[in-house]
């Protein structure tokens, strides 16, 4: 299928009374890699499973290119979407051999040449060898490797992966994740990547969508929604934040901390959001002690209070001396100012 751009818009899903997927809209572009990323049960899988055609949208339209795959009284089944799925499971047949998984959504062609296409696809992820050996025969990245095959195999324009990395040890995921994005890449579909680990989204996508409550909180480049979270929600999805309640006046957001920028937020009371790595210690600055120590490996973490306020940082030197007083200085490049919620 031709690249084609994949559109949601303002599609949701109700279960029962609760809307599992509410009023969300995005853009898929052909060879670029898009990461959901949100907690366990803000509707993620749902999303995904509303795109593939497995289920029926109560609102929104869902287009690829010129097609409307699902709008308001209409609905192209999950076989002619022209949209691959790796399960979070890989949900491969147990019963058919790994050359019979791939070739199984193949159409229109002989036997021959859908077995052909099929092992083409298989060497790709380098399984032809194991064309004829069944799923239960194949350790968990190489099943993952079967399931990529088979939905790569009938050249969706989208494909979307559930928690691709979910079912593997830790040791074999950035191996994998390499392997995978490089499969991808040359497939030219447009991918969407469902994860809950935020460095794992950063670190795959082009693009990020953040979720929260089948609501969608964000969308853009990971370094723009990591340094500029659209909400604290947002910024939380991303990694650690220290918040720091803080009063703005004439655009400027005063914490125990010391000063940020807050352009165009209202005077008065306020929520900054810190990054781990959002203060620079040394130099001029407010003093805070150093309240709490711990070593997480590559990095050491404190953590400083001022005024009651606790600030956590990540340092990759060794750190002051637990109960030292230190000079600290908030870097507005990781930090970042919102309106009171509520
Ligand atoms: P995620 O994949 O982000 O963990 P899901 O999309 O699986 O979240 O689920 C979102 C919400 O919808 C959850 O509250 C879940 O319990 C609910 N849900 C999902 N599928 C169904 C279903 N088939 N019937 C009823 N509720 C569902
Ligand atoms: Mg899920």
């Amino acid at each position: 299928m031709s690249p084609a751009i994949l559109k949601i818009d303002a599609l949701s899903k109700r279960y029962g009374g609760r809307l599992a997927v509410e009023a969300a809209s995005l853009r898929l572009e052909p060879g670029k890699v898009t990461a959901l990323l949100g907690p366990s049960g803000c509707g993620k899988s749902t999303l995904l499973r509303l795109i593939a055609g497995l289920d029926h949208p109560d609102a929104g339209t869902i287009t690829l290119g010129d097609r409307i795959l699902a709008g308001p009284g209409l609905f192209t089944p999950p076989e002619t979407r022209g949209v691959g799925m790796v399960f979070q499971d890989f949900a491969l047949f147990p019963h058919l051999s790994v050359l019979d998984n791939v070739a199984y959504g193949l159409r229109g062609a002989s036997r021959a040449e859908r077995r052909a296409t099929a092992l083409w696809h298989l060497d790709a992820v380098r399984l032809a060898e194991r064309a004829d050996a069944f799923p239960h025969m194949l350790s968990g990245g190489q099943q993952q490797r079967v399931a990529l095959a088979r939905a790569l195999a009938p050249k969706p324009a989208a494909l979307l992966l559930d928690e691709p990395f979910s079912g593997l040890d830790a040791h074999l995921k950035s191996e994998v994740r390499a392997d995978l994005l490089a499969t991808l890449r040359t497939a030219g579909a447009a991918v969407l990547v469902v994860t809950h680990d935020a460095a794992e989204a950063m670190l795959m996508a082009d693009n990020l969508v953040l979720m929260a409550a089948g609501r969608i909180v964000q969308t853009g480049a990971p370094d723009v929604c990591y340094r500029r979270p659209a909400t604290p929600e947002a910024a939380r999805l991303l990694g650690e934040i220290s918040q720091l309640p803080c009063q703005v006046s004439g655009g400027v957001a005063r914490t125990s901390f010391g000063d940020l920028p807050a352009p165009g937020l209202p005077d008065g009371p306020a929520q900054a959001a810190v990054r781990p790595e959002g203060a620079i210690l040394g130099g001029p600055g407010v003093r805070a002690q150093v309240v709490a120590h711990g070593f997480g490996g590559a990095f050491h973490e404190i953590e400083l209070d001022r005024e009651g306020q606790r600030l956590r940082l990540r340092l990759a030197a060794a750190p002051p001396p637990l109960g030292a007083t230190v000079d600290v200085r908030l870097d507005p490049m990781h930090a970042a100012v919102f309106p009171m919620q509520g």
